[in-house]
This record gives C-alpha cells, structure tokens and sequence, in this order.
C-alpha cells in the first residue's frame, strides 16, 4: 500500500513536471515575464492612499478643495470685437498648507502674439493647405489675441506684484495665506476676440457677411483660478491647446454688458429677466416653464432675422449668478432664435434650452432641445440627479465645447435648409456628448490638463449610451428598425485604431499633449473599454452601480484616475487591476484565437505516452491505482472499436468503479460522455479577456461557456481546456458575437474558415464580369 501511494505521488510529479518543462520554454522566449503579469496588482503605478483619498477610490477623512468666487463685470465691444472685463475673487484655502502665491490661468495668451504654442510642433512643407489657414500663416501678421492685464490690485486697491509666465500668472502675496484663510483680490483686462472658424478656437465668434453680424461663444474669457490639490500641488502647467482645463469650484455673480438688441444666455441663473426680455418673452417663458414635452420658442426666427438687420447702439446688462460651478461661459448675438422646455430630473425641473441663427434652421428647431431634454435624463439615470437649473445648447459652425451649463455644437444644414444623416446625427451626438460634460468633468471635476481621457472617455462612453438610448425613445429620429448609429463605444469601430502602428499610439494614461491620436486616445479606446467592461467583463448590474458610485463620491469634487479605478472594484468585488493595467496603461491589442483540438477516447490501456512516462520511472501497471485512460484518436494505437463508445463500455475499471461505489439510482442517472476533446485556445494579442467561446455539435445544438480572464494568468499565450461531451463537436467559434475588440478574428474558428482578402474577392468580382 505504502509503496503504491509512492509511485502514484511521483507519477503526478511526472505529469506536473511536463507542464513545467511547456512553461519554461515560453518563459525563454519572454523574460521576466513574472513581473510583467498583467494581472499584477497595480501597487507600483498607482499613489499610496492617505488621508486625502482612500483605498477604496473615496474622498478621504482630510480630503480638501480649494474655493474660488468671482465677482465680474464684463463688457463686449461688438463693433470692434473686444471685451473687457474686471474681476474680484475671492480665494478660500482650505488645504493645510500656507500659500505665499497664487497662480491664475490666462488661457487667452495661447493666441497672444508671443504664444510658444504655434512653435512647439515640428513642421513640413504641406502638400497643400485650406486657404484661409495658408493666408493666415503666411501671409497675415499672427493674430493679437492674448490677455491686456490693466491691473492686479489686492482688496484695498493696493497693486499686487505679478508675474506672467506664457498662460500662467503668479500673484506674490504681501501676507502668507494661511491654511484655512482667504484672500481677495481684483483684476482688469481686455482682449481682441479670435474668429473661432479660422484658428479652431474654443470660444470666439464667427463672422456672417451676409447680414453683417457675429455670434459669439465666450469662454476662457477671465483670469481663471488654477487648481491647488494634494495630487500636484498647483496644477500650473501651460495650456498650449490640446489639454484643456482644470479648475476650483466656487460662485460667481457676473455682469455682462452688450448691444440691447442682443440675445444672451451663459452659465448661472438669470438675476434680472425684466430688464433685458421683452414683455412677450417673459409670457413665453412662463409657458415654457411647463411645457416638459415639447420646446417653446421665446425668440421666433422672424424676430431674429428682424434683429439681425440692425445694430443697436444702446446697451443692456445681463446679470447672471451660478452657485457651484467650476468656470462661466456665454454666448451672444442678434441673431439667435431661443427655445426651451422644462424636463423633469427626480423632482426639480430644469430648462433644457437652445440658441442658435437661423443658419441653423430647420435643423436646430426640430432637434436641439429634445437632445438636451434626452441628455439629462439619460446621464441622470446613470449618475445622479443633474443639480443645475439650466443646460444650454448653442448653435456655432464647427465647435463642439463645453462649460457649466452651456455649450456649442456643430451641425449646419446646407444654405437651402437640406442636409445630410450624416449632419444630423453628428449635431444630436455632439450635442448630446457636449451637454453630458455638465456631468464629467464640470461636476465630477476631473483635471483635463493632466487626464484627458477622465472627462473625454467617461463622456464619449456615456454619449454612447445615451445616443442608444435615444433610438429606443425616438424611433422616428432614425432609420426604420436601425439602433443609433453611434460613431464610437461598440467594440468593432476600435480595431484599426488598436491594431494600427505602434509608433503613433500612447496609452490612455498619457498626457493629451503628448498623444498621436487625441480622438482615439482619449475618446474612443476608453469609451470602448468601459462599453466593454460593462456589456462582457462586469456585466451591466456590477458595473452600473459601481460607475453610479464613481460619480456619486466624486460629484463636485476633485477625483484622480486611482479614485476611479479603485471604486470600481470597491463597488463591485471584481479584480480590474488586470483590465486597467492592460487597457489603460498599454498599447496593448486583443487578438484571442483556437489553435487545435485533439480528440481523444477512454481506454483500458495507458497510451503511448503514459507507457513511456512508466517505462521512464520504472512503474509497473500493476503498481498503479485505478486509473482511466484517456488514447487520442489520431494516435497508432488508437482502436477503431473503442471510438465514439461511452466510458464505462471501454473501461472494466470504470466499469468496477460504478458498480462498487454507486447505487443503483445513481449508475441510471450518470451521465457518459462520448467525445472528450482537448482545446488549444492562443492569445497573440497582449491583452487578456474573458475567454467566450461558442462550441457547435453535431445535432445542431450550441453552447456557450465564457471562461474569465484569469484563465490567463498562468500561462499568457496559451491554455487548454478539456470538452467532454455526449455529442460530437464540428465546430468553435471565439468571441462569435465581436464583443471584446479583437483584431484579428481570422483565427477565432474552427475547423478555419476560410477569409478571403480583399484582393482576392477583387479578382474573383473581376472574373464574374
Ligand atoms: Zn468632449
């Protein structure tokens, strides 16, 4: 007895070793592949949790914010397309430690005439240039577009001292400003405002020659408090103009003085609609008010076109306040038509609204605001209630940007008022995803400087599920018995990015400056990872309420990644560290395929190999415990009568087995598979997936089995999987339904199925002609 356990023990040690010996040889072929485990947890790229942020991805005990208030009076200058403005902020530290300086943003010098911005990228001779970029650039004096700071005074009028640095501007305190305290001070300034059509402007206006007039989208438009934070300290790098912004949260009161015939509507609640609507206007809005399901025009489009035929020379002030927002915008012009509605969020109504020329119409009449009223709803759904009184959608020709409460989006009909699907559906989308920041990043108040893809991603993944959402709730704004047709987040649209050169792809943990593909990069790859996270790896209920819990601990806060990976996995009691690291800190590419199958019969015999394992160590068969045999079929020894026979027909042990240790109500209920077959599945791509596979058999019938990612974990290229089946097995399909991004799906069946390439289905077209 004693003896026999012994030999057993060291068989096992034999058929453990060879599994070894396959995993030594990958190990050669991938050095130091131990510490390049990708489901390692991420210890090493993540900051140590402290008091400021948990381990769980939540604020911590002594988290903190800074506070920034500001007081502005604003005055556009239509004429000759400048504004001024004066400012008082007001500045709470809340952080532990004492400031000797501030640092405030002046993101207008990115267009001064000294900007670095415009000499910091290499440069060829094009081929060919748009005209009014090629005369901008060569032929015209660089536009002037940078901040005129007039003055910076402390509270009692006192100038302070101030250094510009390119956008940034350091205001040296005569008194430290202790933790806990708070400073005012005030600035003056002025600037020459960009035409945002030519340079791709976030915030300017654009020129209509035909009436003579300009519409304006202002934003960036005030000395801007920069963020100070236990992550970075001041966040103080430059704006050069692809990492957008990071700011403090706080309340502003802002005056905005313009020509009287002017429509204006910015960030905050208006404080003095009965000085700048007209009577009608005011009697229009009550109505509006309550209407929640279709808009009310407030500025008919006649009324706007009578407006754009003259040029008010009188003024009226436009008094707007917002309470907890992180910046201010607005927009501007004689020529916008005005609609909105009133939508239902929890139990507080919000005007979902839309300015916009007539350059915009029919268009912007028909869909604007219902993409506003649906983005709301949706984004509400999946985060928290929208907090804001107002969202705004603002028609202006090419842009796509956001603040608190309002926005601009593309999408302009041709000059006769036709247009395309195509500029249909990118104005819902854009409007959608431009409206949707209200939630990342104005209120889940990432740092876009540093993390693009923290508002962009989250954003673009969220667009993606409300522009679906909104083809279940209007049918009849899509083609018939179609599904939104979304321009990123389903897992096929991501493969030519992913499988693409690796030179020009950064991880989505990279800088938006430093980026190839800032679309791809920051938008799409992690729209597409969370659509995937959701729909294959966590599964809708997990993920949903973990990303509701993201949003929820991080509403009007500051969060970094870690916050938000890490709560993701808080929430739902899933490992991600795998996903993350592979997903978002790799080029990696998903490419999962099926390699072979054996198939193999049960035997009475040992088979060729175990009677050379035998041999090897001296084993007799009579030494052995009662073992099962398992002979491939395609093997010499393989016995044509054996095959396709259920177990216990093939092996007298088994045969025993049953008979000595089950009753007879369990032999009648055992079940013998025929068939066992063993599964290569390979993994060329670097990152691991759940394993989906569909087997088909031979009656038809199929089942699908998805084994989780972990099945990777030991070996990264390659692993087997044992199907023991009653029926024969004539097909495997991997990922049969494209949900995990894999690139190369010519290896995903089995037996091969033959993919033709485009060459060859070229020249097959060519011969049937
Ligand atoms: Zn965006």
């Amino acid at each position: 007895m004693r003896r026999m356990k012994h030999v057993f023990a060291s068989l096992l040690f034999l058929i453990a070793a060879l599994a070894v010996a396959q995993e030594e040889v990958r190990t050669e072929r991938e050095p130091g592949h131990i510490n390049q485990n990708k489901f390692k947890q991420l210890y090493e790229e993540f900051a140590t949790p402290n008091t400021y942020r948990s381990a769980s991805g939540a604020p911590g005990p002594d988290y903190y914010q800074q506070q920034a208030d500001y007081k502005m009076d604003i005055e556009l200058d239509d004429k000759n397309a400048k504004i001024y403005g004066s400012e008082t902020i007001t500045y709470t530290n809340n952080s532990p430690d004492d400031l000797t300086f501030l640092w405030v943003q002046l993101d207008q010098n990115v267009r001064s005439k000294t900007s670095k911005s415009p000499l910091r990228d290499d440069e060829g001779v094009p081929v060919a240039e748009p005209v009014a970029k090629f005369a901008a650039k060569y032929m015209t004096e660089p536009f002037d577009g940078g901040f005129n700071i007039e003055y910076v005074r402390d509270a009692n009028g006192k100038a302070l001292p101030y250094t510009i640095n390119q956008t940034m501007m350091r205001i040296d305190l005569p008194q430290v400003l202790k933790s806990k305290g708070q400073v005012s001070f005030s600035i003056k300034w002025w600037y020459n405002i960009p035409d945002h059509t030519v340079n791709r402007a976030r915030s300017g206006y654009e020129y209509f020659p035909k009436d003579g007039n300009r519409a304006y989208v202002i934003a960036q438009f005030f000395p801007r408090m920069a963020v100070y934070s236990d992550m970075e300290g001041w966040q103080n790098h430059q704006f050069w103009g692809s990492g957008e912004f990071a700011l403090p949260f706080g309340n502003y009161e802002v005056n905005i003085t313009v020509p009287a015939d002017h429509i204006l509507d910015g960030t905050g609640e208006l404080q003095n609609m009965k000085e700048v609507f007209s009577k009608e206007m005011i009697s229009r809005y009550e109505k509006a008010k309550k209407s929640y399901d279709k808009p009310v025009i407030i500025v008919s489009q006649a009324e706007a076109e009578e407006a754009e035929k003259g040029f008010s020379e009188k003024k009226k002030t436009w008094k707007l306040k917002a309470e907890n927002v992180r910046d201010f915008g607005f927009a501007t012009s004689r020529k916008f038509i005005y609609d909105m509605q009133a939508v239902k969020i929890g139990n507080r109504d919000v005007m979902a609204i839309s300015m916009y020329p007539k350059e915009g119409n029919p268009l912007w009449e028909e869909y604007s605001t219902k993409a506003v009223a649906h983005t709301l709803r949706s984004y509400s759904a999946h985060t928290f209630d929208y907090p804001y009184p107002k969202a705004i959608s603002v028609h202006a020709k090419n842009q796509g940007m956001e603040y608190p409460m309002i926005c601009w989006n593309y999408g302009r009909p041709n000059e006769d008022g036709t247009y395309s699907d195509r500029v249909k559906y990118g104005m819902i989308s854009v409007i959608i995803h431009e409206v949707g920041h209200n939630f990342f990043p104005m209120i889940v108040n990432s740092d876009e400087r540093q993390w693009g893809w923290m508002d962009e991603g989250l954003d673009t993944f969220m667009q993606y599920m409300a522009e679906q959402e909104f083809g279940v709730a209007y049918p009849e704004a899509i083609a018939p018995n179609s599904k939104y047709p979304s321009g990123r987040g389903e897992p096929t649209k991501i493969i030519p990015y992913m499988s693409g050169d690796q030179s020009t792809i950064a991880p989505i943990m990279s800088n938006p400056e430093n980026v190839y593909q800032l679309g791809n990069n920051a938008y799409a790859k992690p729209a597409t990872a969370l659509n995937i996270l959701r729909e294959t790896v966590m599964g809708r209920e997990l993920f949903d309420h973990a990303f509701k819990t993201y949003a929820q601990r991080w509403m009007f806060k500051h969060p970094s990644p870690e916050d938000f990976f890490r709560t993701m996995e808080d929430a739902s009691a899933v490992d991600l560290d795998w996903y993350w690291r592979s997903w978002f800190y790799t080029t990696d590419y998903v490419d999962i395929g099926v390699k072979g199958v054996k198939k193999y019969y049960v035997s009475d015999k040992p088979s060729k190999q175990m009677r050379e394992i035998m041999a090897a160590r001296n084993i007799k068969e009579e030494d052995l415990p009662p073992l099962v045999y398992l002979e491939e079929e395609e093997s010499e020894d393989a016995d044509a009568k054996l095959k396709g026979k259920a177990p216990s027909e093939n092996s007298k042990t088994l045969k025993e087995f049953m008979m000595d240790n089950m009753s007879v109500a369990e032999r009648n209920a055992i079940k013998e598979p025929k068939y066992f077959y063993e599964v290569t599945f390979n993994k060329p791509g670097g990152i691991p997936m759940p394993l989906i596979v569909e087997y088909t058999y031979a009656d038809g019938s199929k089942e699908n089995v998805t084994y989780p990612p972990e099945i990777w974990r030991k070996n990264d290229q390659e692993v087997k999987r044992v199907v023991a089946s009653g029926k024969e097995l004539v097909g495997i399909e991997v990922d049969p339904k494209a949900e995990t991004a894999d690139i190369d799906t010519t290896n995903n069946s089995w037996p091969t199925k033959e993919v033709k390439s485009d060459f060859e289905l070229f020249k097959e077209n060519l011969k049937g002609k």
